[in-house]
């Protein structure tokens, strides 16, 4: 049987990459059918076709309603923020189109037999992780593992200055900064690479900042000017908008090589060309840059170091060639950024490196380069307790972020009342203090607690953090005998049947109408997923939602539980005695809620309230139209009340109850 060959993907916001390890054992890029190392991550939905890359771009101005790009800032949301010819498609949906090229062009470079690890930002939540492997799984990839975009980075960075190499050289400890701006995404990791090893210490990002958003800037400088010179805004129009998008990202690229560019704009027969300088590009962009200084410099205190203790500073994503990026991150570190790995192909180098030490692990294998990679979580994991002095609600943070992982802590709680017979676990992740303002991510309740236990009886709860990033979470009341134990799966997103359903159109090389009548049947179909979600919306793309204030719920499979153990009905006299002279933890637990998980322990995941996109844009617009027509019936009476106040008379009086005809005078 041939080897799989082992394969990286770098998935970005604006550009994606291929690599796989060579037969020397070293990483190397894989050009795309069009012959070239970075594909668009652009989709042109046609009658006929789909279309990803180059030639998708340059539709994007004739035909925006039908083109699909920077997918990757919407992932984990229900949509893709755009519609698609009038149809809302899960952003994997879409992510899984590009996917699918790509595996096209890998197979005919190298063979079918392939598995792949993808790339994602760091800062990506599980939600975002997930739906980045159902992407590939509905492309038809072997999709073996999702690995972070910075430990990629940093595993080709290894490579290039012989870290990853058994040849025995020992080489000094470095502590690495990597700096990862691309085109919709930022993050900032500090890893610490050593013979063999990739050790991340810290992280943290912004999925909501990158080039584009320089582009915005760029947009926005040149629309004004035009709207200045010819009173008309060229943003109106959803075609010049995307013109005007390219080019400014041109003009931008211009700006890292040139001191100045210009932007054409022609709109309703009038034209316009804006100079910008690459001076009032940095000073209208300096605050965006400073989001990613601030986070570079927190960072830093997070890890516990000082600029002093970094030996290096990596440069990766193609909004690095910014030269305002280089000379910021010069001048807060002190260190001349590293060019020894091309940004673009950074990520996609690493990642198939990350794809061949899995294989290898697997099979036994011996590989050329050897490594060992450990991470960090990148979004705190606690719990929601009730502060038993306020008696607010408050998140308790088990595993903080930037802990290395395997993980585990216990952290002691108590029951909130007298009596209290079941405890309600929910399981936070987030930053908040506030519950409300992390995300609910599972939920455990341990059941019918023996009568009679005092408040303040301790429950201990055990958060197990694995490399796989498998969260174990452990709930156990001494003295009692009950516990329960829960595996978050994270099985949100997609359902399984709007997997199968979706996999079909995009395993076709056929055009759009397959995904419409793919969006249509999920609308009309899917009860299960249907049922879970009142609004029927999220459901209706085959999303696996769970209450009606946003979010996906699954349950726990029955082996991912472990039921309570028998309990006696009353605690012992001597455990209430022992527990009680203990310490009393300062924050309680609540019980279930009435009526609330009465099928057993659920898993939830939920999303973000911000993110939540529920309610379409296209019904916002119905319901924004709505009000205009009645706004404007409104102004016509008043108008037609004041010019022809007759005309409203005669109609009253037709439509009014015959009046008593009044006495004739005499
Ligand atoms: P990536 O997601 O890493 O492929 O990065 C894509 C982003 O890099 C886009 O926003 C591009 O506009 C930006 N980019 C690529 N080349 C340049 C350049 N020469 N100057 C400025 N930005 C660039």
């Amino acid at each position: 049987m041939p080897q799989d060959k082992m394969i990286g993907i770098d998935l970005g916001t604006t550009n994606s990459a291929m690599a796989w390890v060579d037969e020397a054992g070293r990483s190397a890029m894989i050009p795309n059918a069009e012959g070239e190392f970075i594909t668009p991550s652009v989709v042109f939905f046609s009658e006929s076709e789909v279309v990803v890359g180059k030639n998708a771009r340059t539709v994007v101005t004739s035909h925006p309603e039908m083109v699909a790009q920077w997918v990757k800032r919407d992932m984990g949301a229900p949509f893709y923020s755009h519609p698609i010819r009038g149809n809302y498609l899960p952003p994997e949906v879409i992510q899984a189109c590009i996917l699918r090229k790509l595996k096209a062009d890998l197979v005919r470079a190298l063979g079918p037999d392939m598995q792949a690890v993808i790339t994602v930002p760091a800062y990506f939540d599980e939600m975002r992780r997930k739906a980045t492997a159902d992407a590939g799984e509905m492309a038809g990839l072997r999709v073996l593992d999702i690995v972070n975009e910075p430990t990629a980075a940093a595993l080709a960075f290894g490579e290039a200055l012989g870290y990853l190499s058994a040849d025995g050289k020992p080489r000094q400890e470095l502590n690495v900064l990597i700096y990862d701006l691309g085109g919709g995404t930022f993050d900032a990791t500090l890893l610490r690479l050593a013979m063999g090893k990739v050790q991340t210490l810290a992280t943290d990002g912004d999925v909501q900042l990158g080039g584009h958003d320089w582009d915005q800037r760029l947009v926005n400088y040149a629309a004004e000017c035009f709207l200045k010179t010819h009173s008309l805004d060229p943003r109106q129009d959803p075609a010049t908008l995307n013109r005007l998008y390219l080019d400014a990202m041109e003009a931008k690229h211009t700006l890292s090589a040139r001191n100045r560019a210009v932007i054409q704009i022609n709109y309703q027969e009038r034209f316009a060309e804006i100079a910008v300088t690459r001076e009032q590009f940095e000073e209208m962009s300096a605050d965006l840059l400073e989001r990613t200084s601030y986070t570079s410099r927190q960072l830093l205190g997070v890890a516990g170091l000082e600029w002093k203790d970094l030996q290096r500073v990596l440069l990766i994503g193609g909004s690095t060639r910014m030269p305002m990026v280089a000379r910021m991150m010069q001048g807060i570190s002190g260190i001349q950024p590293d060019h020894s790995v091309n940004p673009d192909e950074a990520v996609a180098r690493g990642a198939a490196l990350y794809a061949g030490h899995l294989l290898a692990a697997q099979a036994g294998r011996a590989l050329r380069s050897t490594f060992q990679v450990t991470n960090v979580n990148a979004h705190s994991l606690g719990v929601e307790g009730i502060d038993t002095e306020t008696l607010r609600k408050k998140n308790v943070v088990l595993i903080p972020r930037n802990t290395s992982l395997p993980a585990r802590h216990t952290e002691r709680f108590a029951t909130k009342s007298d009596g209290q017979r079941s405890i309600a676990i929910k399981v936070l992740e987030g930053e908040g203090s506030q519950p409300g303002n992390c995300i609910v991510i599972g939920r455990t309740v341990v059941r019918d607690l023996p009568s009679g236990l005092p408040k303040g009886w301790p429950v201990e709860v055990t958060f197990e953090y694995g490399t796989n990033g498998r969260l174990a979470v452990e709930a156990l009341v001494p003295g009692t005998h009950h516990q329960a134990r829960m595996e978050l799966v994270r099985e949100t997103g997609l359902s399984n049947e709007g997997m199968t359903r979706w996999k079909q159109p995009v395993s076709e090389a056929g055009g759009f109408s397959a995904f419409e009548s793919a969006a249509q049947d999920v609308l009309h179909g899917a009860p299960s997923s249907r049922e879970a979600s009142p609004s029927g919306i999220g459901s209706a793309i085959g999303w696996a939602p769970a209450k009606a204030d946003a979010a996906s719920t699954t349950t726990a499979t029955p082996q991912t539980l472990l039921a309570a153990a028998p309990a006696p009905l009353v605690a012992s006299p001597e455990s209430v005695q022992r527990w009680a002279s203990s310490p009393q933890p300062l924050t309680a637990l609540s019980p279930l809620p009435v009526g609330e998980g009465q099928g057993g322990v659920r898993l939830i995941k939920q999303t973000k309230p911000k993110r939540d996109r529920r309610v379409p844009k296209w019904l916002e617009r119905t319901i924004g139209h709505g009000i205009m027509l009645v706004l404007l019936a409104f102004v016509g009476y008043l108008m037609i009340s004041n010019l022809r106040p007759d005309l409203l008379k005669t109609n009253s009086g037709r439509d009014s109850k015959p009046s008593v005809p009044s006495k004739p005078s005499e």
